[in-house]
C-alpha cells in the first residue's frame, strides 16, 4: 500500500491525488483528469512523487481511459534521474510489463497520438534515453562532437535532408555530408525493436529515421566515420540511479 502521506505532488499536497485518483477510477471525469495532469508533471523532466505513487493505478486505468494511458506513458518516461523514487518504480513492474503490452496493441491500431506511445513503450523497457531524445523525424537535429577531433557536427534526419554538418550562424549548414543508415537486417537491440516496430505499423518515415539514427555520420572536418547513437547516447546520457 502507498503511503500517501508521504507522497506530495508539484504543490506540496498530499491528499488531493489520491482523492482525485478514486475520482477518475469511477468516471472518466476530465476536469479530475486535467487536475491530476498538473499536480503530477510539470513542464521539463520533473515528476512529483505523487507521481510515481500514482503509476500503477494509472497503469491499470490505461486499458479503458486513454488519458490514463497518456499520463501514464508520460511520467514513465520522465522515470530516469534523481528523484528519489526508485523503491516505487521496482515496486511495480509487473504493471510496467502489463503496460507495455498494452501500449503494444494500442500502437498496432495506427493510433493518431503514435509516437507518444512509441515513446512510452521505449520507456516501459527503460530506454530512456532514446525516450527523451527521438523526434519524429519530420526536422529533427542533432548536436554532438566528433569522437576524433572534437568538432560540433550538426546531424540533420528530416524534410531539410539527412546530413551531417557543421552549423554556421551566417550561412546554415555548411559540408554537408549524406548520412549512412544502417542496413535493417543489421540492426540489433532495441534499434531492431524501433524499427521492426514502426515498419510493422506502417510509419515509414519513422522506421528510416531509425535506421539513420542507429546509422553512421562522416565528420565534415577530419572524414572519420562515427555512430550517431552512440555518440548522442554518451552525449546525453540521463543521470541513471
Ligand atoms: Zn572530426
Amino acid at each position: 500500500m502507498v503511503n500517501w502521506t508521504q507522497m506530495h505532488d508539484c504543490y506540496g499536497d498530499v491528499d488531493r491525488v489520491p482523492a482525485l485518483l478514486e475520482q477518475v477510477e469511477l468516471e472518466d471525469d476530465a476536469e479530475a483528469w486535467k487536475e491530476l495532469g498538473y499536480r503530477l508533471v510539470l513542464e521539463h523532466d520533473l515528476v512529483f512523487p505523487a507521481g510515481f505513487a500514482a503509476l500503477p493505478r494509472l497503469m491499470c486505468l490505461a486499458s479503458r481511459s486513454a488519458r490514463a494511458r497518456g499520463l501514464a506513458g508520460t511520467i514513465l518516461r520522465r522515470a530516469a534521474g534523481h528523484h528519489g523514487c526508485d523503491d516505487l518504480l521496482a515496486n511495480c513492474a509487473e504493471e510496467i510489463s502489463e503496460f507495455r503490452r498494452l501500449l503494444d496493441r494500442h500502437l498496432q491500431s495506427r493510433p493518431a497520438d503514435y509516437l507518444a506511445a512509441f515513446l512510452a513503450s521505449l520507456a516501459a523497457m527503460e530506454e530512456y534515453h532514446r525516450s527523451a531524445v527521438l523526434g519524429d523525424f519530420t526536422d529533427d537535429f542533432y548536436h554532438l562532437v566528433c569522437p576524433n577531433c572534437a568538432v560540433e557536427v550538426t546531424i540533420a534526419i528530416g524534410d531539410y535532408g539527412c546530413y551531417s554538418a557543421i552549423r554556421d550562424w551566417n550561412k546554415g549548414d555548411v559540408d554537408r555530408r549524406d548520412l549512412r543508415p544502417t542496413p535493417s537486417e543489421a540492426l540489433s537491440g532495441t534499434g531492431r525493436w524501433m524499427y521492426e516496430t514502426a515498419v510493422r505499423d506502417g510509419h515509414e518515415a519513422l522506421a528510416d529515421g531509425i535506421a539513420l539514427l542507429f546509422g553512421k555520420a562522416e565528420c565534415p572536418a577530419c572524414a572519420s566515420v562515427f555512430d550517431v547513437a552512440n555518440e548522442y547516447t554518451s552525449a546525453n546520457r540521463p543521470v541513471l540511479r
